[in-house]
């Protein structure tokens, strides 16, 4: 059994190193509503192609670290208690 959830869980791993890997190299992806076939989708601009899920996953990741760990330089600094 055990062996079992090792597999699984390499497999799991693997489909999303996969994944990872296709929105690293292809971040774009086609639009589901039009399909490229509307000119005046508004989900995709017209273009036909949309940004995968997983890169806007990424993206907001990426942010969220930014936000998170630099200061910010039109903030004040805190006072501190005596
Ligand atoms: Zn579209």
């Amino acid at each position: 059994m055990p062996a079992l959830v090792l597999l699984v869980a390499l497999t799991v791993l693997a489909a999303a190193a996969v994944y990872a890997a296709g929105c690293w190299l292809a971040p774009f992806g086609p639009c589901g509503r039009c399909h490229g076939h509307d000119r005046l989708c508004r989900r995709c601009d017209g273009t036909g192609r949309r940004v995968r899920a997983g890169r806007r996953l990424h993206t907001y990741l990426r942010a969220l670290y930014r936000e998170g760990s630099r200061p910010d330089p039109g903030r004040r600094p805190e006072r501190r208690r005596p």
